[in-house]
């Protein structure tokens, strides 16, 4: 897949909508259109990479931003308990190959 043709990118340009949650220098993070959990956001690099094996070993930079806008978002919207997951190859389940961490909590924060 290629930046042109990729839905993520297309969301990072504005291209089409996402319900935005925060952002960073490096990253946006966004609702998943199809949620698994009460909380459950995407974490995406502004930059393309297939997946986050590749981010990894390219521009560390950029995964230690996406590392910390995921753990920004799972303390603004969990308790503290969740899964900051990157599923890599479609055999993993992959099937948006921009890569993307799963920042999922059954335990959304609760107000008061
Ligand atoms: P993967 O299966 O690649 O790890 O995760 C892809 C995720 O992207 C899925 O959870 C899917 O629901 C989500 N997704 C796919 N298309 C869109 C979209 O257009 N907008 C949003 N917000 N999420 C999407
Ligand atoms: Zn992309």
């Amino acid at each position: 897949m290629t930046t042109e043709n990729c839905i993520f990118c297309k969301i990072i340009s504005g291209e089409i909508p996402a319900q935005l949650v925060a952002e960073s220098e490096h990253a946006i993070a966004f609702n998943d259109i199809s949620p698994q959990q009460p909380v459950h956001v995407l974490i995406v690099p502004r930059e393309h990479h297939a997946n986050v094996t590749e981010l990894a070993l390219a521009n560390p930079l950029v995964m230690q931003d996406v590392m910390q806008l995921g753990a920004k978002v799972s303390q603004m919207l969990t308790e503290g308990s969740h899964r900051f997951t990157f599923n890599t190859g479609a055999a993993a389940g992959q099937t948006v190959f921009h890569v993307h961490g799963h920042i999922m909590s059954k335990t959304p924060k609760t107000n008061g």
